[in-house]
């Protein structure tokens, strides 16, 4: 409720919880969660879309919850988010994310998987702690600094001098940043200008329809130039690209001849349980 501003008056609505007690209330839940460890990580290949080799995982929390089940993000995020927890769940989430990367590295050697990258909320970037949280998830899980890819959405990145510096602090460690969502903010370009990001995320809602060739498709055509535009700009910055949501062969095969060499999806693997994705790069491992 900390972020509520003077503006920000709170109405009422007959038969509707009012929100901000209804953080209050999931807040109280969620600290319960962390305590009792009822968070787990899924992790979702990133690949190559030529040959499908997994370069990367990106981890994405669960709220194995005692009676409703597995919960996504959507349903729990914005609570935490809005009560501060986001800042204890976040930590979790590094620290986890670090040491089950350590974890296959130590099993199935070097080359099992390039990268880990786990999602870092803006609420956390603003924690004073937050350098040295990663310099210890590091150094007490032994995953080296330069296997550690840190998911940042642009709206987190605009904000302050003193995001700024975190962020070039944690690239001078060799943690790479990529920017998350890209092409969904309102200053995507501006900001590769001084954001010591390493890799950029082409936003699902580009790839969705983005196959669609027919004539009279412009929303697919405008896709399609904004994603090469992307991939051109990415490339003579130096960054890597990830195009995201791809559900079809035909869109991970459009997405290539535009310019991208990685991605994610469905159409290559869901997110999935610890276990899965170790059987995964086990499989790979022995090739
Ligand atoms: P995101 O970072 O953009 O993550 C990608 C989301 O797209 C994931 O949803 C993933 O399951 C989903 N996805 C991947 N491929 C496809 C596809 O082909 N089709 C469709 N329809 N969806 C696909 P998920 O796991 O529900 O996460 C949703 C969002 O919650 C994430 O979006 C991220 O913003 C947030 N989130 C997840 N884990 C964390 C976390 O540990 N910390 C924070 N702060 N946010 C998290
Ligand atoms: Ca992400
Ligand atoms: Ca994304
Ligand atoms: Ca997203």
């Amino acid at each position: 409720a900390k972020q509520r501003g003077k503006g920000n008056r709170v109405r009422f609505h007959d038969g509707m919880e009012e929100p901000v007690l209804a953080h209050a209330r999931i807040g109280g839940d969620l600290r319960r969660a962390l305590e009792a460890g009822e968070f787990r990580l899924h992790y979702q290949p990133i690949v190559a879309l030529g040959e499908g080799q997994v370069i990367g995982v990106e981890a994405l929390v669960r709220w194995d919850h005692p009676t409703r089940g597995l919960l996504a993000p959507a349903e729990f995020i914005p609570a935490a988010e809005a009560t501060g927890l986001i800042v204890p769940l976040g930590r979790f989430v590094l620290r986890e994310a670090c040491r089950q990367a350590a974890a296959w590295l130590e099993e199935y050697g070097p080359d099992a998987l390039q990268k880990v990258a786990p999602n870092v909320s803006v609420r956390q970037l603003h924690d004073p702690d937050f350098v040295e949280d990663v310099r210890e998830a590091l150094a007490e899980t032994g995953l080296p600094a330069d296997r550690l890819v840190l998911e940042l959405t642009e709206s987190a990145v605009l904000r302050g001098e003193q995001v700024s510096r975190t962020l070039h602090e944690l690239h001078a460690m060799g943690v790479r940043l990529a920017l998350d969502d890209f092409g969904t903010g309102e200053s995507s370009l501006s900001l590769l200008r001084s954001f010591p990001a390493s890799i950029i995320k082409l936003d699902k809602s580009f790839v969705d329809g983005i196959e669609l060739d027919e004539p009279g498709t412009p929303a697919a055509e405008a896709r399609q130039a904004v994603a090469h535009a992307v991939a051109q700009l990415a490339g003579a910055l130096g960054l890597d690209t990830v195009a995201e949501g791809i559900e079809s062969q035909e869109q991970a095969d459009r997405l290539r001849s535009l310019g991208y060499t990685l991605g994610q999806g469905y159409h290559m693997a869901r997110p999935m349980p610890a276990e899965l994705m170790g059987e995964m790069l086990s499989r790979r491992a022995e090739r």
